[in-house]
């Protein structure tokens, strides 16, 4: 059964994932990891675990999200799967970079473009894979049905939902988006998002002051 294991990296306090299975291969998504210290943690878990990581994923390609890329690029020897719309997105990372404070950024390039219509098959593990633009204009989210999982970068978070106010977002896109996407899903399943602590489907419904039933924006 597949397992999840979750760091957080870097000033933004992003989330990092690790999810693997009993075959012990695995996928890294959205490393934050800059430092050598945080390379180090998420290296560590790997090795103590035996893991075999097969590919790098991006929900999107926001700099928090992406500060490890060229790290675990290298250290796996991995590639790098995103959407095709974030390629602008991550290209930009390089001009910014050092104004935010990561001078030692290293720029990576997308491996493989992929959408809704792939999915994601490591070990016996297999993620469903959702489009949900409006925070990034390739945003995407990774479903597992099995273990009620959702990793949801930064679209839905407990009591809030991703900024829309950097290039290429929009606000009306990913209200939609969280909507026909997301709260389609069965109440139970648990949403780990790019900051801060996990949720679920169920209480966003209900609880969330942008999209919920009572949203208050
Ligand atoms: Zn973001
Ligand atoms: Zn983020």
């Amino acid at each position: 059964m597949m397992q999840l294991r979750h760091f957080t990296f870097n000033p933004f306090q992003e989330n990092t994932y690790v999810l693997y299975d009993e075959t012990k291969e695995a996928i890294i998504i959205d490393p934050g990891c800059y430092e050598k210290e945080e390379q180090g943690l998420l290296n560590g878990f790997i090795e103590k675990e035996g893991l075999k990581v097969k590919y790098l994923i991006n929900t999107h390609c926001h700099i928090d999200h992406v500060l490890g890329n060229a790290f675990v690029k290298r250290k796996y020897q991995v590639p790098l799967w995103m959407h095709k719309n974030e390629v602008q997105v991550l290209k930009a990372v390089s001009a910014y970079a050092s104004n935010y404070g990561f001078p030692g950024y290293e720029e990576t390039e997308g491996d493989k473009f992929i959408d809704e219509k792939d999915s994601i098959t490591f070990g016996n593990t297999t993620l469903e894979i959702f489009f949900v633009p409006g925070h990034a204009p390739g945003h995407l989210i990774f479903y597992h049905p099995e273990t009620s999982t959702c990793i949801a970068g930064d679209t839905l978070f407990q009591g809030s939902i991703g900024r829309t106010d950097l290039p290429g977002g929009d606000h009306a896109t990913l209200l939609r988006a969280i909507k026909d996407q997301m709260f389609v899903l069965p109440d139970e399943v648990k949403v780990y998002p790019g900051h801060g602590p996990a949720t679920t489907i169920g209480d966003e419904k209900i609880h969330n002051p942008f999209v919920g039933k009572n949203a208050r924006f």
